[in-house]
């Protein structure tokens, strides 16, 4: 079998979306599990709408999903040349011509089409007439008369479109740019891609292309339109459905493997499996399954599936995640034990890096004080003095803070004092992390270590003899 070779050919008219990240992503995964090639291709001839800014910003979200290319990124814009040649080899076969009507006499027949019933398009007036090159004309493809053109579609089945509904459409402007179709096939041909899974906006552009591929005498690659990705209210996904960029998804703590997990999801299937790592995507990742409706999009599924991968991650591979987290929170954050002792507290019970990151400020503070004011009236009153100082004096005889050992000291102080584990543990919970809510006592202690442990035990001390007083 010959090479698969997919491709991305983003328009840099703005951020990376969620649908064209999945649009992507089918294409990288298809690539990668047949040991393909997957090229990026940057869309650009659209001079007014382009900008570096959204190229640099697809190749941001391009990395942060680890989506990598094994060609590019071609740029249309520097490709002209190729394109002229094309053009001129339509001409040469008499697959295109020139064309002198104006803007009003196109509109004029577009108008008489549909007054008679037709779909607005060119009538062909210039087809036959040999015009030679000029300022003002246009190229227009010469598009069949009779039969059809079939988009054999791996998602959709064969969709059929009757050539005589196709008009001569313009493959290259009076300014001597080609246009968009053009310029696709063109690049599709060239790039040698075989398979093309895109979006099914596109769907009525690929007739049009088709006949190019025949004109050009290229075989036609496989073709497969993905229904589009929704909001919950069932239209189309826009802005009014949350964020649209898809590193705004990053910033919002999402991991990159769960992302195209979900994405991957949204239009494809495998039995009932909702959980894949990245390579079992590859692994089982077919075009057979991708879906004939449109996916909904739910933030809601999203941050579960986020959850479970947070949870499957190990603390090696969330470290370099988080950590970006932690320091612009301003925490004095470095790649050490420390930082995996906190990850390791809070990474199942945290359903984003930014709930991780607010899970773990207590560990980064210098003090926890100001206390939460109702944790510290309801659990920091005088009585609790003895217990936070029994509390250390045991802790700071330890060798070492292991669960075991711990538990002995807190042993101690329920002896000493009477009380039951809840009575101690709560106190103690707030003298450490300032608050009622956190991971389990014996696991913060042990990831705080002696010296975070003695200081803020103390602190809490003085504070209920300061308060008491
Ligand atoms: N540049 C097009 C877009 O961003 C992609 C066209 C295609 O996949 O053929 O929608």
């Amino acid at each position: 079998m010959a090479t698969i070779i997919t491709r991305f050919p983003p328009s840099p008219t703005g951020y990376l979306h969620v649908g064209g990240a999945r649009t992507a992503l089918f294409n990288w995964l298809y690539a990668r599990k047949h040991q393909g090639k997957f090229v990026l291709r940057i869309e650009d001839t659209d001079v007014v709408r382009s900008t570096q800014a959204s190229v640099d910003a697809i190749f941001e979200a391009m990395h942060w999903l680890e989506l990598d290319w094994d060609e590019g990124p071609y740029f249309q814009s520097r490709r002209f040349d190729l394109y002229r040649e094309y053009l001129q080899r339509l001409l040469d076969s008499g697959d295109a011509y020139y064309c002198t009507c104006t803007q009003e006499e196109v509109e004029a027949m577009r108008k008489k089409a549909m007054a008679s019933g037709g779909k607005p398009k060119y009538d062909g007036r210039c087809r036959e007439r040999g015009l030679p090159r000029s300022d003002n004309a246009v190229i227009r493809f010469k598009s069949p008369l009779v039969g059809t053109t079939v988009v054999a579609d791996v998602i959709k089945g064969d969709i059929v479109f009757q050539n005589t509904e196709q008009d001569d459409f313009v493959v290259c402007r009076s300014d001597g740019t080609p246009t968009y179709n053009f310029v696709v096939v063109v690049d599709d041909i060239t790039m040698g891609i075989n398979t093309v899974i895109r979006g099914d906006d596109h769907v009525m552009n690929t007739p049009k292309q088709i006949l190019l591929y025949k004109a050009l005498n290229s075989p036609l690659p496989v073709f497969g339109h993905v229904p589009m990705v929704l909001g919950k209210d069932k239209t189309r996904l826009s802005k009014r459905h949350g964020a649209m960029s898809v590193t705004a998804y990053r910033d919002m703590g999402f991991l990159p493997d769960a992302f195209i997990n979900y994405l991957a999801r949204l239009g494809w299937s495998h039995g009932d499996q909702e959980f894949f790592t990245r390579r079992e995507l590859v692994e089982k990742f077919n075009l057979e399954n991708i879906g004939k409706s449109a996916g909904v999009f739910d933030i809601d599924k999203l941050t579960a599936l986020n959850a479970d991968h947070i949870r499957a991650a190990s603390v090696r591979q969330l470290a370099p995640r988080v950590l970006p987290f932690f320091r612009g929170k301003g925490y004095h954050a470095e790649a050490d034990d420390y930082l995996d002792g906190v990850i390791g507290s809070l990474h199942t019970r945290s359903k984003t890096l930014v709930e991780m990151t607010e899970g773990a400020h207590f560990y980064y503070r210098e003090d926890v004080r100001p206390y939460d004011e109702k944790a510290a009236q309801k659990f920091l009153k005088p009585e609790a003095a003895r217990v936070l100082s029994l509390l250390a004096e045991q802790l700071n005889a330890l060798e070492d803070l292991a669960e075991k050992s711990q538990e002995e000291a807190f042993k101690k102080v329920m002896e000493d004092t009477g009380l039951g584990f809840g009575k101690i543990a709560q106190p103690v919970r707030v003298a450490l992390t300032g608050n009622t809510v956190s991971p389990g006592i014996f696991e913060i202690i042990a990831v705080l270590g002696k010296a975070r442990v003695m200081a803020r035990l103390k602190a809490a001390v003085e504070y209920i003899q300061a308060t008491g007083a």
